[in-house]
């Protein structure tokens, strides 16, 4: 499978944490956290249509004020979403610079704001224009774990605790569609752009009776066909792909709970892994993660790839223990789940008898 998403952590384990999420053949990206985002080139950050914010300690928002200045004059709607207090925290930051030229930019940057509470969201938009007064009062929705949806995909989020509300997230594929290559060759077509289209139309179940146009990217040939013929031919369906992040978070029961059924089954889940599990007091009382629990966590959830980050200053040159501690965590309680479940299933069979 090609997948969809591709995530990439934006800096090195020991910088600020994010995860820039770029979708396949198409001009888009999402972020999750904005620490540090210098690194990322401008044509990089202009892709990006929704950031999701999982608290504002400074690691995890400064970025925010370089994200609104690559933005600024462009005709762009940016949505960001966070925990409860981001609305307070977006203002604070707009209050801090002065736009009483704002008004001369041809094109209006808006900002679209989302802060979510355990039972609802509240979201307010303000626009360069208006020199980033908010247009309304916020907008209170009911809660249901889900921060936005498009035909293609969702992204939801838990509320856990980093002795403030964190949110952990997840972008999970409706479905994936693989485009079958000698399907292409038997019909005498080539990849390219088409197929993001023809995948478009999938998700948004397209009548399959409908037209679809196919236009060759090499010769200026194009092709008809019934959406739902054309499917049969190129298109296999699998499950669709899940990329979880999890940052700043305490390894409490109710975290525990929480983070296994929410990043259940991620092809790929991101965990912070501040501290070493010999010095698992100062991650207690600091609310963040040992590499050892990450990688516990890890194999709870069946993820089936995982990378930790959010490393403490104090192991600079020392990270390959950290990546050692998680990944023998990860493979000893794996084989202890697979123990166990092999066990259940005998003893089920037995009871048969
Ligand atoms: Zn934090
Ligand atoms: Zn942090």
């Amino acid at each position: 499978m090609r997948p969809s998403f591709l995530p990439r952590l934006i800096n090195g384990p020991f910088d600020d944490p994010g995860l820039y999420i770029s979708f396949l053949f198409q001009k888009r990206a999402l972020i999750f956290d904005l620490g540090d985002i210098n690194g990322l080139p401008v044509k990089d950050l202009l892709k990006i249509s929704h950031t999701f914010v999982t608290h504002t300690h400074m690691d995890h928002f400064i970025g925010f004020d370089h994200l609104l200045r690559v933005m600024l004059g462009r005709d762009k709607k940016l949505s960001f979403f966070g925990p409860q207090g981001f609305l307070k925290n977006v203002e604070g930051k707009l209050a801090g610079y002065t736009w009483n030229l704002a008004d001369n930019y041809n094109y209006p940057l808006c900002l679209q704001i989302t802060e979510v509470g355990p039972e609802f969201t509240r979201a307010r938009s303000y626009r360069c224009r208006d020199r980033f007064e908010p247009l309304q009062d916020a907008v209170r929705k009911p809660f249901d774990g889900v921060l936005h949806e498009e035909p293609a995909f969702r992204i939801s989020a838990v509320i856990l605790d980093h002795k403030i509300p964190c949110l952990g997230l997840s972008i999970k594929e409706h479905f994936h569609v693989n485009i079958i290559k000698e399907g292409l060759k038997r019909l005498g077509l080539e990849p390219g752009p088409w197929l993001s289209q023809f995948k478009q139309h999938l998700y948004s179940q397209t009548d399959p009776a409908s037209m679809f146009e196919v236009q060759m990217p090499q010769q200026k040939l194009k092709k008809q066909f019934k959406l739902g013929k054309l499917a049969e031919q190129i298109a296999q369906i699998t499950p669709g792909q899940k990329i979880t992040y999890i940052a700043d978070v305490i390894y409490s029961e109710s975290n525990i709970e929480k983070i296994v059924e929410f990043a259940a089954d991620s092809d790929h889940l991101f965990i912070e892994a501040a501290f070493m599990e010999k010095d698992r007091e100062i991650a207690t009382e600091k609310y963040h993660l040992t590499a050892r629990q990450a990688g516990q966590l890890a194999a709870r959830t069946a993820a089936r790839k995982f990378s930790i980050f959010h490393f403490s200053p104090r192991y600079i040159e020392q990270e390959s223990f950290l990546y050692q501690e998680a990944s023998e965590a990860y493979k000893s309680e794996l084989a202890t789940k697979q123990r166990k479940e092999e066990s259940e299933r005998s003893g089920y069979t037995f009871h048969n008898f």
